[in-house]
């Protein structure tokens, strides 16, 4: 408490527009009334005046406020609405109790609070200033500034830069200790899906630090402040409870998606990185054109699509014979296209498997059908034909982005019900040679014709899929794969994701599920189903 405060009574209306006290004599009567001990315990004796008398009595109150202040009962991850008005408007939270009310003038329910329950110390969850009520100034006390970090945590460039080269090892209040970047992340209903794409995004390199190091928050949209508040709790070295709650986020991503995206609903993780990528992009300024924002510079490249209509396509001897696309033919079209994710199809389902009934399946391995990456990543050689809408398609890649998403097809839509194809994929975490998969003849970056990349995020779905809902509420098209799934009551709905993320610090692999953060063994990562991968360039 020896450090510098300042304290100045502030009066006028508040923000909630209620009318209170316009005249400094209540409050400062009450400052000096309350703790009656007060004189009888001054040391300083009787030889001054009595403005600096005041001052002191005053001090000491203060500080006998701050000394009630409890971190441990302090939880800002909830959403900052008024416990009894539930307005979100001017919340303060009460450091005593934690519990938050609104507003700090006369009548409000934080005045009432510190009235009625005897604590005085407050903070605007908004501005982060600190104030005591019920007299209402503002105190600055250099001790309470963890207090505020913990709200809203920020970063500096130098902080930022040393996040990959080495492990912020922390303690909790609880002396709990942790891994900044690797903090679990609360459900709060049927999150999991979207809580490892944040996690996912959260330990991409160039969006971790734009979201960490962006200023101007009043001037982001909410989407954006809210991802950049737990982006930085989940990296925050002094976090007073090893997790963070997504809890802000996921409320905006329901209004912003038009509940397309729910918490309490099972959602498709490929979908949600998409929409959030999406929006993220256009929240952060980009346009059409490349690089401009960190989404496109970190993730979009750039494909060639050779079409032609089937019925144009050469003629097969025999149907099972692969579609060739016949160049003498007018009828081929090419053209090119920006992409942010790389979709790679699994062979068919075999038959011999049941729909998913069994749980047994799923646990022996050796019974389902392997298949190597770089075999579903011929889809991109250019030679490679496929049937899609009618059309014979190859694809081409032109120029690979630095982090390449891969979006592994597992869930196709049949009727009301999901499928999820078991096909085990196998690769190697580093050095994967995409840049194998570019045109040899190409001029355009022929850097990236030898670009290895390695693993950094694999989003996984163990389980059995969710099923659809009776009455879908939104269309649904079956290219995107979308999925709609049945509410919270589906007896079925034991599929799970999960994300396993590399460290660059410490070079290990964590597991996460929700709140569960392990360390794990780099080979415990097949024994999930990847659905969602990402592959960061080496050397960039
Ligand atoms: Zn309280």
């Amino acid at each position: 408490m020896t450090l510098a405060r300042k304290r100045h009574a502030v009066y006028g209306n508040d923000d909630t527009g209620n009318d209170y006290e316009d005249t400094p004599s209540p409050a400062k009567a009450r400052r000096v009334d309350i703790p009656a001990t007060i004189d009888n315990s001054d040391p300083s004796g009787s030889d001054y005046d009595s403005d600096n008398d005041s001052e002191i009595i005053s001090t000491r109150i203060e500080g006998i406020y701050l000394d009630t202040v409890n971190r441990a009962n302090l939880d800002f991850d909830f959403e900052h609405i008024c416990s009894v008005s539930l307005s979100t408007n001017n919340v303060y939270a009460c450091l005593v109790c934690g519990k938050y009310y609104q507003g700090r003038g006369k009548q409000t329910h934080a005045y009432l609070h510190s009235i009625n329950d005897d604590h005085h110390v407050f903070v605007n969850l908004q501005t982060l200033k600190i104030y005591v009520l019920p007299d209402n100034y503002e105190v600055e006390e250099r001790s309470l500034n963890d207090i505020k970090a913990t709200i809203r945590p920020t970063f500096t460039s130098a902080q930022v830069e040393r996040l990959d080269l080495a492990c912020e090892h922390a303690q909790d209040l609880s002396g709990k200790p942790y891994l900044a970047g690797f903090v679990g992340l609360n459900r709060v209903k049927r999150n999991d899906y979207m809580n490892v794409v944040f996690q996912a995004l959260a330990h991409v390199p160039p969006i971790r630090d734009t979201l960490l190091l962006l200023s101007d928050m009043d001037k982001q949209t909410p989407l954006v402040q809210r991802l950049c508040g737990l982006v930085r709790k989940i990296w925050h070295p002094k976090l007073f409870k090893a997790h963070a709650s997504p809890h802000e986020l996921v409320q905006e991503v329901g209004v912003r998606s038009k509940r397309r995206f729910r918490f309490d609903i099972p959602g498709d993780a490929f979908d949600f990185l998409t929409w959030l990528l999406n929006t993220l992009h256009i929240d952060l300024g980009g346009t059409r054109k490349r690089n401009s924002s960190v989404v496109y510079r970190t993730f979009q490249g750039e494909l060639q699509i050779t079409a032609q209509p089937l019925v144009d396509t050469k003629s097969r001897p025999n149907e099972n014979d692969p579609i060739e696309i016949d160049s003498h033919n007018d009828s081929v079209k090419v053209s090119k296209t920006p992409f942010l994710t790389l979709s790679l199809d699994l062979p068919p389902k075999p038959l011999f498997t049941d729909d998913g009934g069994d749980d047994d399946d799923n646990d022996d391995r050796s019974t389902i059908p392997q298949v190597a990456l770089v075999t579903l990543l011929q889809r991109y050689n250019g030679s490679t034909v496929a049937e899609w809408k009618g059309e014979a398609r190859s694809y081409k890649l032109l120029t690979l982005p630095r982090y390449i998403i891969c979006h592994i097809r597992r869930f196709s839509k049949s009727g009301l019900s999901i499928e999820k194809n078991p096909t085990v994929v196998n690769y190697p975490i580093r050095n994967v040679p995409f840049g194998d998969l570019l045109p040899k003849d190409t001029t355009v970056l022929p850097k990236d014709s030898s670009a290895t990349y390695d693993l950094i995020s694999n989003i996984c779905h163990d389980g059995r899929p969710e099923q659809l809902p009776q009455n879908p509420n939104h269309h649904n098209d079956g290219l995107a794969q979308s999925a709609v799934y049945a509410a919270d009551d589906s007896s079925s709905a034991d599929g799970r994701y999960l994300v396993y993320t590399h460290n660059l610090a410490d070079d290990k692999w964590y597991m996460m599920r929700d709140l569960q953060v392990e360390p794990i063994m780099p080979q415990m990562i097949f024994l999930s189903d990847s659905y969602i991968q990402i592959w960061r360039r080496n050397g960039c």
